[in-house]
Parts: C-alpha cells; structure tokens; sequence
C-alpha cells in the first residue's frame, strides 16, 4: 500500500503562511481530507479544509516542540468523523530538520492513539513537516501505531508541485534527457519519472499526447479506449500504420512507445471511459488526466472527477467546421481547459452536450433502445464524419502537453489560466475568466472539493 497526499494550492498557501512566520518557532495545523482508497495499491488524503492553531491556543512552542491543548483535535475529530474523514497534523521545523523527531515520535503517537480510540475505525492519519523552504515530507499513522512513509506529496493549484523520499536536485538523467535537462534542469527529469498520467481517448490528440509525454519522460501512462483502427485514422493517429488496421488504437499506441525505449511504462484499458471499477483504479491512481475524446459523457464524468478527487484534468477539443462544396473553412478553433479546483469547469462554460451525452450513454448500453428512439428522431445522433488534419490535431495537443509543462515549470505566469481557446483560422486566441456569482455544484461551491471516495458514486446518479 502506497499512502500520499494531495493539498490544494490555496490551503498550501494557507498552510504556509500559517507555518513559516521566520521567527524560529514551531506552529502547528489540521487538515481535514477526503479520501481516495484503492485497495491493495494507494490510500490517498484530500485536502478539503484546514484548521490554524493560533499561537494563543498553544501550551508551548519553541525551535524543536510544539504542544497544544487537545481539545481542538478532539473537536477537529468530531468533525472529520461525520463524512468518514481523514485528517492530517502539520508543523514546521523552523531549524530545516528532514526528518521527525523523537520529540515527534512520542507525540504523535500519542495523539493519533487518542484518535484510534475516539474514532475508531481502521484507516490511517497522517503527519506532515514543513521545512522553511516550504517542502513537505510525512508519514502515516496507522491502527496498531506504527508508521509508514508518504511516498508522494502534491500541491495542486494554478501550479502543480510535488515532493517525495529521494528528491534530488542532482539527478542523474538517462541520456536521451540531456537537452530537455538544458532548458529545464535535472529535478524535472526525475519528477516526470515519477508521475503516472492517464489519457482518455487514443485518437488524434491522444496519439499525439502519448508520444509528447513518452519523450518528455513521464515514468508511467495509462491509455484507454476501447477504439480499434480504420484505414480513414491513418491521416492523423500517430504510431499507426496500414498493417495496424483492425487493431486496438491502445495496444498499437503502446507497443510503439515501448519501441521507443525510454523506459516509459503503460497499461492499457480498452474500454470506453465509464466507472467501472478497473478504469477507476487506473483515475484514482493518476496525479493528472488528459481528457482527448469528443465523447460527452465520458467529459461529464472528467469533469467532476477532476474536483472530487483533485486530479487536474487536462481537457481538449478541436472543431474544424467547413460550408460550401468544395470546402471553404468556416470554423478552426481549438479548447484547452485545465480542471481542478479553483477555475471553472466544463458544464459552467458550456463544453459539454448533455444531450449528446445522453444518446452516447443510450447507444453503448442499451444499442437497442438507441436505434429505435433514434428512428424515432427522439435522440440526437452524430452526424456525417467531421472533418479532422493531423496539423491542428497534433497543435492542439502540443499546446495541452505544453500547459503541463508550464504547470511545473511557470515558465509563462500569464498563461496559468483555467481555459484557452485559440482560432487557428485568424491566428488569435482569447483565456475567458471565470464566470461571477456561479452557482454551479462542482465548481462554483467547494461542497465537493477533495471529497474523494463517496456513495454514490461522484455524488451521480446514473
Ligand atoms: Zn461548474
């Protein structure tokens, strides 16, 4: 069992704040965390709200201790135990000591058997340190009171930063890294290494993403669709060839990256993105998603997964849209999107069609009644084939993959924003903002926010 954390830019903010005040002391805090379990491989916390301990309400604080009165966690368990959460204790260690103490052995312990005691239950707690330099580094306590390591801590905001045991600032890269390590320095190479990222959909733009993150060196992709090749793919699926006709896209995609031989590991799922359990697993496991399908139920689901779980969804589209005969382009315009807490999602700027989703839905579960409602003209259904060039699926792609780079990297602040579109047929782009007073039940209200694991379901009612 892996254990890690995912925190919400805005609360690391908080934390930080809260934690750093550069007067030599140590502060403490709780966070109160959803939950993302995925048995046997990795039980994850959610940030959902955080609680200061303000210096007032400390018994005492100096360089290496830090006591309060344990009123405020039992109240702080009170609270986490209505949803089932979990909650995770926070101090700094103002003199850069990496690692805990034997003062925080003993404490902690302490603390976290009051905590089995009171709550009861099985699941774990967590404790992290915060070193001045704002890195992270923690633990989890568990029932009988022993204590693992977290093997991976996120910050997930307008920019996305991670820690982990072993992180080094003189990394040595695999040779094929050497220019990449020019432009952005060696902690990038290792820091891909580690990430696991899923895309959805191996078309046009999936194809084009897989091969983008393979050479930036992601350590591990999930792919998943359930599509198989035609001769007509073959203008624009990259890796593909004549011969891989009546293939499935993702074993053809993942046989192609390994080819490459930069180590990249990949599974595949040839399924269609839904809430089976299996592609659950593969999603929750994911520190990123890249949404690369036209199909509107399956962005449905992204949408929300993306706020639940805080796992920032990459999401893209392009419409090539053309009048007269022969074809005069009318419309050629690209959407990236990144979703995660803070920016808009895909419903409230209105990217999805709901009833699109509806017949998508209708058509792969019940074929049946698809065909029939759709003789009936009681379903919308997709019309001729749409017009697709491997030149903007492949920039379209390029530019989402570009966006995860900027993501670490911030190397262009002014480009952090939530949504992009770009009008390739008058080379102009616009980043609309979010929408005031919204109302919307995902994005709008942090209701929903690192909620993680519930019944039903992404709080859907399928
Ligand atoms: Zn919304």
């Amino acid at each position: 069992m892996k254990y890690t954390v995912t925190i919400l830019e805005s609360h690391y903010n908080v934390l930080k704040s809260h934690l750093l005040q550069n007067d030599g002391k140590e502060r403490v805090a709780f966070i109160i965390c959803g939950r993302s379990i995925v048995v046997g491989k990795e039980d994850r916390f959610l940030s959902r709200e955080v609680i200061l301990i303000s210096d007032s309400d400390l018994l005492s604080s100096t360089f290496n201790q830090v006591t309060w009165d344990n009123n405020f966690f039992i109240k702080t368990l009170k609270q986490a135990e209505t949803n089932n959460f979990g909650i995770i204790v926070i101090h700094n260690h103002p003199q850069n000591f990496s690692q805990f103490s034997s003062i925080d052995d003993n404490g902690e312990k302490n603390l976290f058997k009051l905590a089995f005691n009171r709550n009861g239950g099985k699941r774990p707690y967590a404790s992290l340190i915060m070193l001045p330099d704002g890195t992270l580094l923690g633990r989890v306590w568990k029932s009988d009171l022993t204590n693992s390591p977290i093997s991976f801590i996120r910050v997930i905001g307008k920019n996305y930063k991670i820690w982990y045991p072993g992180r080094t600032k003189n990394f040595i890269s695999p040779e094929a890294f050497n220019r990449q390590q020019l432009a952005f320095g060696k902690s990038l190479i290792q820091d891909f290494s580690k990430l696991k990222i899923t895309i959805i959909g191996a078309g046009a733009t999936g194809s084009s993403t897989a091969l983008l993150l393979t050479r930036l060196g992601i350590g591990e992709i999930v792919l998943i669709d359930k599509d198989t090749i035609q001769e007509s793919n073959l203008n624009r699926l990259h890796g593909a060839k004549l011969s891989d006709v009546g293939a499935y896209k993702v074993d053809v995609l993942k046989q192609y990256i390994k080819d490459i031989g930069l180590g990249t590991k990949v599974k595949v799922i040839k399924e269609w993105i839904s809430g089976k359990r299996d592609i659950l697993d593969q999603l929750k496991t994911s520190d990123l998603i890249f949404g690369c399908t036209d199909d509107n139920a399956g962005r449905i689901l992204l949408n929300r997964f993306a706020y639940f779980y805080l796992i920032p969804v990459i999401d893209m589209g392009l419409v090539i849209s053309v009048k007269n005969n022969p074809p005069e382009i009318q419309n050629l315009q690209g959407r990236i999107s990144f979703l995660f807490p803070g920016g808009d999602c895909l419903i409230t700027k209105g990217n999805i069609n709901i009833d699109l989703a509806y017949s998508e839905n209708l058509k792969r579960n019940e074929p049946e009644n698809y065909w029939r409602l759709k003789k009936e003209a009681y379903v919308v259904g997709e019309g001729n084939p749409a017009p697709a060039v491997v030149t903007f699926t492949t920039q379209i792609a390029t530019i989402a993959v570009n966006e995860l780079l900027n993501r670490f990297l911030n190397f262009n602040p002014n480009g952090l924003v939530p949504h992009k579109i770009f009008f390739f047929h008058h080379g102009t782009e616009i980043f609309p903002s979010n929408i005031e007073n919204n109302e919307c039940r995902i994005c709008g209200s942090k209701n929903y926010w690192g909620r993680g694991d519930m019944l039903p379901f992404l709080d859907l009612v399928i």
